[in-house]
C-alpha cells in the first residue's frame, strides 16, 4: 500500500517554506531508476555531457517525467550498482532538501512480478544479507539478488 499521489505532491509543496534545509522532508517518490545518460536519451533532452560522467550515475525518471539525481550511499548504493533494479518501475523513499536537487534515499522497493518488492543480496553458505551486491563479508563468496515482499 503505497502513499496518494496527492500526498506526495503535498510533500512536495511543504519543501517551499517547510522545515530547515539542514534537515530535509521526506518524500516518495514513483517513477523508475535510469542512468543519466538513459534519461537524457529518453526525454530528448538536447544536451552532451561526457559519456563517462552520465553512464554510471543513477537518477530517478519520475512520473512526472522529472529527472531526480540520487545520493549514492549504502541505501541506494545497488541502483547504481545493479543493473537489474533498473528501468523499471521503483518507489523510492527518502528526503529531499530545500535547494538541493539530489534525493537522499532512505528505503526503495522495485516493481517485481506484479508486486512492490526489496531487492537483497544474500549469502546462503553463511545466511548474511546486504543491501547492496557486494563479494560476501564472512566467506568472500558470490552474493545473491533476492526479493523481499515485507517492508522492513
Ligand atoms: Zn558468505
Amino acid at each position: 500500500m503505497g502513499f496518494a499521489p496527492g500526498l506526495v505532491a503535498a510533500l512536495i509543496l511543504l519543501l517551499g517554506d517547510g522545515p530547515p534545509a539542514t534537515r530535509g522532508a521526506e518524500v516518495v517518490l514513483r517513477g523508475k531508476v535510469v542512468t543519466l545518460a538513459a534519461a537524457i536519451k529518453e526525454l530528448g533532452v538536447d544536451v552532451k555531457p561526457d559519456p563517462d560522467t552520465t553512464r554510471g550515475e543513477a537518477v530517478l525518471l519520475g512520473e512526472d517525467r522529472a529527472i531526480t539525481p540520487l545520493f549514492r550511499d549504502d541505501a541506494s548504493r545497488a541502483l547504481f550498482l545493479d543493473e537489474r533494479l533498473r528501468d523499471r518501475r521503483v518507489e523510492l523513499r527518502g528526503r529531499r532538501f530545500s535547494g538541493v536537487p539530489y534525493l537522499q534515499v532512505s528505503s526503495f522497493r522495485v516493481e517485481n512480478e506484479g508486486s512492490w518488492q526489496t531487492p537483497e543480496y544474500f549469502c546462503s553458505v553463511c545466511a548474511i544479507t546486504e543491501r547492496y551486491p557486494k563479494i560476501c563479508p564472512c566467506c568472500q563468496g558470490p552474493m545473491e539478488l533476492r526479493w523481499r515482499s515485507e517492508h522492513r
